[in-house]
């Protein structure tokens, strides 16, 4: 039974991921075409208080199913950073691009050189306060000096996944949903849809 649910974001990218891996399963509507524009205060520790920060506050207004996903890039050489603060890394008002570029910046001072790096994804179906299932998960590879790739958003041109040799810029959108951390967040969220 397809099940409508409002994903708790206004990524336009991060929707179209999860519509494909959901086709038939739920239907998204997300904040931009529930034409929801309160500001959501993400004060949580972890990328999961996050993702229930973003259900609950989503819930409270529509008393609906809600999705939420938090996500972000962890850098070993700069102890997990930006982690939860990736979308606002750099300050407010910056491109993905600059973005990126800041993270290279501040990678080149420092004196590890691990350039290991996860992308990490708390992804939250909620149905009500007393109901809801939580799944993390992570994707690993390396930050390159050498952006590559067109597709994918953030931090993509910039994150190398070695199985492939490319970055997950230079992935199609099947690639990318099969490994990505989101991807393979909700593809467990599907298993347990299924269950239910
Ligand atoms: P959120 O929307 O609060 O979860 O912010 C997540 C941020 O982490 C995004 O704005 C991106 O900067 C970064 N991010 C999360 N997932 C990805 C991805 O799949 N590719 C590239 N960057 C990502």
């Amino acid at each position: 039974m397809l099940t409508n649910v409002i994903f708790a974001s206004s990524n336009d990218h991060k929707t179209q991921e999860l519509k494909q891996i959901f086709k038939g399963y739920l239907t998204l509507d997300n904040l931009k075409s529930k034409g929801f524009n309160q500001e959501i205060i993400e004060d949580g520790s972890s990328f999961i208080e996050n993702s229930l920060i973003k259900c609950r506050t989503v819930f409270e207004k529509y008393q609906q199913p809600v999705l939420a996903d938090d996500s972000g890039l962890c850098v070993t050489a700069l102890k997990g950073r930006p982690g939860i603060h990736s979308a606002r890394y750099g300050g407010a008002g910056l491109t993905d691009q600059q973005r990126y570029e800041q993270l290279l910046e501040e990678l080149k001072k420092v004196k590890n050189k691990d350039y290991s790096a996860s992308f990490v994804c708390a992804l939250v179906l909620y149905f009500n306060p007393n109901r809801f299932y939580i799944i993390q998960e992570e994707v690993c590879g390396e930050i390159i000096f050498q952006p590559k790739g067109e597709q994918g958003f953030g931090y993509d041109p910039v994150f190398y996944l070695k199985q492939f040799a490319k970055t997950a810029a230079q992935l199609t959108a099947e690639e990318k949903n099969r490994i990505s951390h989101r991807g393979k967040a909700a593809q467990k969220m599907l298993q347990l849809i299924k269950d239910l």
